[in-house]
């Protein structure tokens, strides 16, 4: 079947396979040659196309042991963070990494070593796991942790999907006081406000800016910055009185009909958009909010397949990082050069991220990353290949979870940890059975 990512570019033929237990996994994977696991297929790009074969992990969907004194939970691979956070947000948990989806499976969190809005606090989620079982193409389960398998479970922490199929994680969850978020949002004019809010408000919980990315010259870089904690029981009572202090998670609301034609993201409506989204959040400015998890942490997740707004091409995400020292002058630059091409859309994001975690690939590391959705139109992909070569001059790196176009010498240049991933991928699948289209695409 076709198959692609969130971004719906590129597509490709692959066999799904669809199996339910860890030991038809096995089975399934001994048949096979250039696989790939799949979670839910929010990776944007190409990550989760097996080159050959795909094999589905939503079926390995169970719940295992939780232990109230570690607040340790397992889980097999396709269980969905929505699931996690619904199961455990009513008894006072939370887990301790949420990405801007909750539709990923934990074994895709694992994979691409995502990273939620309180990086420069806690890392990424992979700093959290504290062991996998790992499926190698041998059909050999290796149990990976800090202490055990160390080069492999490093090599697997944001590895996507390359050192084998993970079949089951064990994490901790958090106590969290209520199910709400205590949110407050303060304007920066520019990007440099930004970035200074970012780094001096570390002391809260999660932070993120909405960037208006068609901004230009004193306003460049223009956004808001929303700062987030788990609300108190006090706070709720007193910005919702009578609230459910654990209240259900929302799921499904609304669905887009239709594939959107592409002139309803034109330079026009979307500066026009992001005139209003600046104004109305500089109204709500410094007035503390209460928040439910969905709206805090997810917010495109209420619009069901808004990824279709793009259209039949589909469209490219780009993130990047930047190293702090670099950032104010690189991301000035790269903002300016977006603003003048002018097809960026309204979903643009800036977070501040802290220290490295021990995932050879994995993406963060100290800096700010920018995120930016573009329509696809003829000269993207040069126009990209420009940006990246400002993004690797400046020591930064480009999320390949996001990724769909970046060229072989961006990833060496970008990631130090690629020769010894690549060693340790070669004595586990020394005759390269596990292959997606990135891989390929990247010589991974
Ligand atoms: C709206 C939206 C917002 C997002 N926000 C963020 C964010 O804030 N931070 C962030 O870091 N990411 C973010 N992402 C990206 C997303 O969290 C990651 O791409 C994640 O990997 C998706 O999980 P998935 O289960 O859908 O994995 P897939 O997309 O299906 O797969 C991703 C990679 O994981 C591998 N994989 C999946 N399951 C397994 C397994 N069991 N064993 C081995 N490998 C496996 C695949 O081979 C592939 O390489 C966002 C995505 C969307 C759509």
């Amino acid at each position: 079947m076709e198959l692609s990512g969130w971004a719906r570019y590129p597509r490709f033929d692959s066999t799904l396979f669809a199996p339910a237990t860890k030991a038809e996994v096995l089975a399934i994977e001994q048949k096979l040659a250039h696989y790939i696991a799949r979670g839910n297929g929010r990776s944007y790009g190409d990550a989760a196309i097996g080159s050959r074969a795909s094999i589905s992990m939503l079926g390995l969907n169970r719940f295992g042991a939780f232990d109230p004194e570690t607040h340790l939970l397992t889980v097999e691979a396709g269980v969905l963070l929505a699931d996690v956070i619904a199961t455990y947000l009513p008894k006072g948990y939370f887990p301790p990494v949420v990405p801007g989806t909750k539709f990923a499976t934990i074994g895709g969190m694992i994979a691409a070593d995502v990273h939620g809005k309180n990086h420069y606090r806690v890392g990424s989620f992979g700093n959290h796991v504290q062991s996998l079982h790992l499926a190698l193409p041998s059909g050999e389960v290796v149990f990976c942790s800090k202490e055990e398998n160390r080069d492999l479970f490093d090599a697997t922490i944001g590895g996507m999907g390359l050192t084998g199929t993970i079949l089951d994680a064990t994490f901790p969850l958090i106590n969290v006081p209520s199910g709400w978020i205590q949110e407050e949002t303060i304007v920066a004019p520019n990007l440099e406000a930004a970035l200074d809010l970012l780094s001096n408000h570390t002391e809260a919980a999660y932070s993120s800016a909405w960037i208006d990315c068609l901004s230009t010259g004193k306003s460049l870089g223009r956004s808001l910055v929303h700062l987030g904690e788990h609300a108190r029981p006090i706070v709720v009572e007193e910005l919702k009185p009578g609230a459910d202090l654990f209240p259900q998670p929302s799921v499904d609301t609304l669905t887009l009909p239709l594939e959107f034609p592409s002139f309803t993201l034109n330079r026009l409506s979307v500066a026009a958009f992001n005139a209003l989204q600046y104004r109305k959040g500089a109204l709500t400015a410094g007035v503390p909010l209460l928040k439910g998890i969905d709206t805090f942490f997810c917010p495109l997740d209420g619009l069901i397949e808004w990824n279709r707004i793009y259209g039949k091409r589909g469209f490219i995400q780009h993130q990047s990082l930047i190293p702090n020292e670099k950032a104010p002058t690189v991301l000035a630059e790269i903002l300016r050069r977006f603003a003048v091409r002018g097809n960026a859309s309204f979903l643009a994001s800036l977070k501040k991220l802290g220290p490295a975690s021990s995932g050879l690939l994995s993406f963060p590391s100290p800096g700010y990353t920018l995120s930016l959705d573009l329509s696809i139109d003829r000269g993207l992909f040069e126009f990209l290949d420009e940006i990246d070569a400002l993004v690797i001059k400046a020591g930064g790196r480009i999320y390949l979870a996001k990724d769909a176009r970046q060229s072989p010498q961006t990833l060496v240049a970008g990631y130090p940890g690629l020769e010894r991933f690549r060693a340790i991928r070669a004595k586990v699948d020394p005759d390269s059975l596990l292959t997606s289209r990135m891989s390929e695409r990247l010589g991974l």
